[in-house]
């Protein structure tokens, strides 16, 4: 691999408060970005300071959304090191969301070296209070500028990295959640399960809407048949119902999270029955009414776990686990995190140590 290229920014900003963290907003001094060139493969992999990007307007990222991203973050530990989570699963998500919008493939080494090295010299931004960390934002797009739709043959992979407060400064607090039934996410065929910038612009108006109500976020159904249940905002969504786990299967519209598979490897270590299927929204609402819902709750890199409280379909609500944390939601959280932060045992290697 090229050697990346160090340029340091002259004067360094000064660090926000810790307490008051907003997501994705404290961006740090410097970023990673190294070119594809169809000819020439990548190259020129390099840090600079944090700045804006010189793009032409007819680039192609800015016209057809030819873009993908990924969401990790840097966890601090109690001696003071720094780690990552599965890093490994977001690069080869990564290329599996590159096939899908026609991008080039990033070796492994790469994409994770300019993960690694800016974490690295970012290190002092790393924030040490409880449950924050350092969020990662990889993403690659498309720059050949011209206005026909084609793949580009020149491509940027950047990363650029903010600390992140506690998702939930006041403990995991429950959220009330719509069932969508007008606009959809993603269709099988579609880019449902590619990580690309599209699939938020689509959904950015029912989150809007549902917002407007009261609601925090979506229940997305499947685009086919409007019936089965996909996602819940911008996580993968888990059941409790009558003992058992159940999650949507990875139909092709379903993003494959890391932090769902995560939580799936636990709960079967835990001994708990999982079922990936499909589940319909019908069977949800039944479930509630025959008191055998649990526990509903969301997973996702940002917020780890997030419980339910209650669910929404056109006139009819439910509350679950009594709009209070379930048992199970809970135990994942503490699970998940004290991995993450280096409080317990890692027995599935799932920690990369980075300084
Ligand atoms: C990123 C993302 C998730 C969660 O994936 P993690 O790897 O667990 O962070 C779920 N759904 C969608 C649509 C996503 O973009």
């Amino acid at each position: 691999m090229e050697e990346i290229k160090i340029t340091r920014a002259t004067a360094l900003k000064e660090k926000p408060d810790p307490s008051k963290l907003v997501f994705g907003k404290a961006m740090t001094d410097h970023m990673f970005i190294v070119d594809y060139d169809e000819d020439q493969g990548w190259h020129d992999p390099r840090i600079i300071p944090y700045g804006p990007l010189a793009i032409d307007p007819a680039a192609k990222v800015l016209h057809y959304a030819e873009e993908i991203f990924e969401g990790l973050k840097a966890y601090r530990t109690e001696s003071g090191s720094i780690q990552l989570f599965r890093p490994d699963c977001n690069i080869e998500r990564m290329n599996q969301s590159a096939q899908r919008l026609c991008l080039p493939q990033i070796p492994q080494e790469l994409a994770l070296a300019g993960i690694t090295e800016l974490v690295k010299l970012e290190q002092d931004w790393v924030p040490s209070a409880k449950d924050t960390s350092l969020y990662i934002r990889p993403f690659m797009i498309g720059l050949d500028a011209a206005l026909g739709v084609h793949a580009s043959h020149h491509v940027q992979y950047i990363v650029v990295v903010c600390p992140v407060g506690a998702y939930y400064p006041e403990g995991l607090d429950p959220v009330k959640i719509y069932v969508e039934d007008q606009d959809v996410r993603a269709v099988k065929g579609g880019t449902g399960m590619a990580k690309t910038g599209g699939n938020y612009a689509a959904s950015l108006r029912a989150s809007d809407l549902a917002e407007k109500s009261g609601y925090s976020q979506v229940l997305w159904l499947d685009g086919v048949h409007r019936k089965y249940i996909e996602e819940v905002g911008s996580m993968n969504v888990m059941f409790k119902i009558a003992g058992k786990i159940l999650t949507p299967d990875l139909n092709g519209s379903v993003l494959d999270g890391i932090t769902r598979r995560s939580c799936i490897q636990l709960l079967k270590d835990w001994g708990y029955a999982v079922e990936e299927r499909r589940i319909s929204a019908e069977e949800l609402f039944q479930a509630a009414e025959d008191g055998t819902l649990e526990e509903a709750w969301g997973t996702g890199t940002a917020a780890v776990v997030s419980p339910i409280g209650e669910l929404a379909m056109g006139s009819k609500k439910v509350i679950v686990s009594g709009n209070q944390i379930g048992e199970i939601t809970q135990k994942l959280y503490d699970e998940l995190t004290g991995i993450q932060w280096g409080r317990i045992a890692d027995p599935h290697g799932w920690i990369v140590p980075i300084c």
